[in-house]
């Protein structure tokens, strides 16, 4: 499926606009349980970092909510990059980059071929796969459940539910992992038995994408 047929229109452009509002509401409103996560097993700042990203998003919001989504995306990831201090910021901004790029080659790009390059890039530039207790274990599985709705050829609203339930049972699967990358992994077996702060972010954010996408994609 591709998350943005219609053509750019001048001023805004409502899918845009809405992930603007639902992701920058949704990290808003967790920022305090982002925080007490990573300070159960890291610093404490992945609240506090992610809500300077999203408020300096919404302070470009003129320039990014006329654009096409694939600009957008990148738009978006560049601000996260320049503003998130922390391990998350080059991550999250590697990750819509990469989603925005493949829009960009590709007017028609879909949403599957969207999820796969920017998930490679978070591998990428985080040296990491599923199992590690990272971002990675929601948003892997994401992905592959988007692919395979696109196999089962589920109807849209079906299809972002299997979405949703994978973010949720992702993050559920990082409590009982060791954490071997970032922060948490010096904590070793300690950080057992706690859920990955970015986990967490992540399946907020895959929410608050599938509500904007349901909102606005009849
Ligand atoms: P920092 O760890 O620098 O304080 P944040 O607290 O903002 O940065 O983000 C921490 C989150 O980043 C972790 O919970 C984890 O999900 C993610 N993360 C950290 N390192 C990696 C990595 N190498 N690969 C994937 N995700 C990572
Ligand atoms: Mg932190």
């Amino acid at each position: 499926m591709n998350p943005d047929p219609t053509p750019a229109a001048p001023g805004k452009n409502l899918l845009v606009a809405r992930l603007l509002d639902q992701a920058a509401e949704v990290i808003r409103a967790n920022a305090e349980r982002l925080g007490d996560l990573d300070r159960a097993i890291g610093d404490g700042d992945h609240g506090v970092n992610l809500m300077r990203g999203f408020t300096a998003i919404e302070e470009a919001r003129a320039s990014i909510e006329g654009l096409p989504l694939g600009p957008a995306l990148e738009a978006m990831g560049k601000v996260l990059v320049m503003k998130v201090g922390g391990a998350s910021g080059p991550l999250y901004g590697s990750l819509l980059m990469a989603m925005g790029r493949a829009a960009i080659r590709d007017r028609s790009a879909s949403l599957r071929v969207m999820l796969e390059e920017g998930v490679a890039a978070v591998k990428k530039r985080g040296r990491s796969e599923p199992g590690e207790k990272t971002m990675l274990d929601v948003l892997v599985p994401v992905q592959l459940a988007w692919e395979q709705a696109g196999k089962d050829g589920l109807a849209k609203g079906d299809a972002i539910e299997r979405l949703e339930r994978a973010a949720d049972e992702g993050l559920e699967s990082t409590r009982p992992l060791l954490a071997t990358k970032g922060r948490a992994s010096f904590l070793r077996e300690r950080s057992i038995g706690h859920l990955d702060p970015g986990a967490c972010s992540t399946s907020l954010l895959v929410h608050a994408a599938c509500d904007a996408f349901a909102e606005t994609q009849p």
